[in-house]
């Protein structure tokens, strides 16, 4: 029998990569919720909704209904980017400079209120795993598989900043794991789905943990 697999927790813990894995090999599928709230961050920079000075977020919130965000399926990659009013912005929503941002986007209530509905929706029908912050919390509190990811800020920093550099962003190691450790603040303590861990949620910590390890272990929970 399908279920629903919510997976949440701080940045860069590996959340998408087990989640992938695990809806490949179950033959779900799989929805990184992060995603939409970077393609909304983007359009609020294109559209200079946010810059490094003021901010206008009424602006934002007025012209939400013209953000389309949808996930199309690339069968040679085997999975699903992101597409912001029709163009692929599968790398855009993946820089530094939008991960710098989007934790100030997805605290605007409007914002998470359209995600969030959009999210349900797409889990309407059972075998769907889906990653992000507040899925066991909020948009699955039902879901039959909570899983909660963490590990240390630093084996997370370097994480993305190996995918940052291998996506040949020029960064420095600090200034990714600076943006790491300021995202979880941020997530942790906004007022609206607050980034916490499910009362029944089980906890993963995997700072030295193989994938292989990992992937085992979930996969065992998954189909019990
Ligand atoms: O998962 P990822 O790191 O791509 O998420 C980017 C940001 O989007 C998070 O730091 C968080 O601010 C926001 N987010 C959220 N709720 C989700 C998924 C992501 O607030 N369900």
């Amino acid at each position: 029998k399908k279920i629903t697999i919510a997976i949440d927790g701080f940045s860069s813990t590996g959340k998408s990569t087990i989640a992938k894995q695990l809806a490949q090999k179950l033959g779900y599928v799989y929805v990184d919720t992060g995603a939409m709230y970077r393609a909304v961050t983007l359009y609020a920079l294109q559209h200079k909704y946010i810059n490094n000075g003021e901010d206008n977020s009424e602006g934002l919130i007025n012209h939400l209904d013209k953000i389309y965000v949808e996930f199309k399926f690339n069968h040679e990659l085997g999975f699903a980017e992101m597409y912001l009013n029709g163009k692929n912005v599968e790398k855009e929503i993946r820089t530094l400079q939008v991960s710098n941002f989007v934790s100030k986007i997805s605290a605007i209530p409007e914002v998470r209120k359209k995600l969030v509905q959009l999210q349900k929706e797409m889990g309407k029908n059972k075998g769907i795993v889906m990653d992000g912050r507040d899925i066991g919390t909020v948009v699955f509190p039902d879901a039959e598989l909570k899983l909660f990811m963490t590990a240390s800020p630093e084996h997370r920093a370097m994480r993305r900043y190996k995918e940052l550099i291998d996506r040949r962003e020029d960064v420095k190691y600090e200034e990714v794991l600076n943006n790491v450790q300021n995202r979880d603040y941020l997530d942790a303590n906004r007022e609206i789905s607050p980034l916490k861990k499910a009362e029944d949620a089980i906890e993963f910590d995997n700072s030295d943990m193989g994938l292989e390890e990992q992937f085992e272990r979930i996969y065992n929970f998954a189909i019990r």
